[in-house]
């Protein structure tokens, strides 16, 4: 696998959101932008996917955060903190998980002008772009990226990977549950996405 895994040449992501039932019949297809990035593993191009949408979602929402407090630990938004009132410092703002997810699967119905930029988000170059899916024709197995489901999910599991101080501490306690479960049945789609890559 290891042989395989470097041949990668992965700059197409193809995803789709919700699961079962709530599964979306469309595709959202992400090319690397002029062919400019090429990633050699699946994880790799999903991550760079996942800062691309984190750039997206700051820019086009305004995300309702939280923050933890540094005095009493809990988690608290506003300026200062709820509980007992000490000022909250912005860097320690976290991404809510269901909500980031809910925004990537919002994606499945945007058009051109409520998508926005697709060059800049955020202050970064962005590396994925939504408008080239005709690259995805003649495409090689090891220059496509599938993901059948939960997208949103996995690719706020892939950002927090990055950054994982925009993780609160209920949803670390969640997914370090999920990874460590014996039985395997009740790990995230990233987490099984990332043990079949290595
Ligand atoms: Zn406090």
């Amino acid at each position: 696998m290891a042989n395989k895994k470097a041949k990668g040449k992965y700059h197409i992501v193809m995803m789709c959101c919700g699961y079962v039932e709530s599964a979306m019949t469309s595709w959202i297809i992400y090319t690397s932008a002029d062919g400019r990035d090429v990633f050699k593993t699946k994880i790799d191009a999903v991550k760079a996917l996942a800062f691309d949408m984190y750039n997206k979602y700051v820019d086009e929402t305004d995300p309702s955060t939280t923050m933890r407090c540094d005095s009493c630990k809990k988690e608290s938004s506003g300026q200062f903190c709820s509980k007992c009132g000490t000022k909250l410092s912005l860097d320690k703002q976290t991404l809510d998980r269901e909500q980031f997810a809910d925004w990537i699967m919002s994606l499945h119905s945007s058009c051109c002008d409520s998508y926005g930029d697709s060059e800049y988000a955020n202050g970064t170059r962005l590396t994925f772009w939504p408008w080239r899916a005709e690259e995805i024709v003649g495409a090689k197995e090891n220059e496509v990226v599938l993901i059948p489901e939960n997208a949103g999910f996995v690719l706020a599991d892939a950002l927090y990977d990055q950054k994982p101080e925009l993780m609160d501490e209920e949803t670390r306690l969640e997914l370090e549950h999920c990874l460590n479960n014996d039985d395997g049945l009740h790990k995230t789609d990233w987490q099984r996405m990332k043990l079949a890559d290595e």
